[in-house]
């Protein structure tokens, strides 16, 4: 187990590195392979020995080997994050199938957050293969080769994925300046994962992000930060409410259902 966290942990890392690569170039249209990542000043091409995630940077005190432009943080940072939180989900799986499910929406969750928070948007071009991936990797779990398969969890997946979708839909209808239809695509995928996880995640993740969201605004309010207009993305949000819906949703339906 404690190798299984450490070696996704690992992948992590690299994957981290890659997403950095994503939310770079996926919102300005361009490709995610080629060309190789650069130096913006000199354009000298990142040697393979400086673009090992996080110890490169810290090798290189945060600068650019051949012109000592710096490199911001947030690189290290992101790649530092993504292994711990792909460490946090083999945790929580364990070794399962529906580990490879839990890292994609890690994976994901890490891009969209961060290109949203850029640029308050969440592009297409990762938010509607996403539906394809998670289905293919959720019906893997679903099928569980090995053990007992519970296709009940699918059923309920495509349910959860209708129901998000639609809550989503309904909303920006009834409140047409409140969020934009990327919220709408990225509702149905996280209710996907949701429904997977049982019907108590779908609801406790959906509730979730309105609380979390509406408690940070409240927040930036009372911090004179910003005013009643003024738009924070709530794509992070979506995303961290089902998180808490799939960690937690369980126990909050057990001890809410006993309060009553
Ligand atoms: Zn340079």
């Amino acid at each position: 187990m404690i190798l299984l966290v450490a070696l996704v942990g690992l992948l992590g890392l690299a994957v981290g590195s890659f997403l950095n690569v994503v939310v770079w170039r996926v919102p300005r249209g361009e490709s995610v392979v080629s060309p190789p990542s650069a130096c913006p000043r000199c354009g000298h091409e990142i040697r393979p020995r400086d673009n090992v995630p996080v110890l490169s940077w810290l090798i290189l005190r945060g600068r650019c080997r051949d012109c000592g432009e710096p490199i911001s943080a947030r690189y290290p940072l992101v790649e530092a994050a993504t292994g711990l939180l792909f460490a946090g989900a083999a945790w929580f799986t364990g070794v399962a199938w529906v580990l490879p499910a839990a890292l994609y929406l890690v994976a994901i969750g890490v891009a969209l957050t961060l290109i949203d928070l850029d640029t308050k948007r969440l592009p297409n071009a990762i938010v509607l293969p996403s539906y394809l991936v998670a289905a293919a990797l959720l019906a893997l779990a679903s099928w569980n080769p090995g053990g007992a398969s519970d296709w009940g969890a699918m059923v309920r997946a495509l349910i959860g994925c209708g129901a998000l979708y639609a809550f989503y839909f309904a909303l920006i209808l009834i409140y047409p300046g409140g969020m934009g239809f990327g919220d709408v695509k990225l509702a149905g995928v996280l209710g996907l994962y949701l429904g997977w996880f049982g019907w108590a995640a779908l609801v406790t993740g959906a509730f979730a992000a309105f609380l979390l969201g509406g408690l940070f605004s409240i927040g930036l309010m009372i911090a004179g930060r910003a005013g009643r207009k003024s738009s924070v993305p709530f794509g992070p949000w979506m995303l961290a409410g089902a998180a808490v819906g799939i960690l937690v949703g369980h126990d909050i339906w057990t001890w809410y259902s006993g309060a009553l």
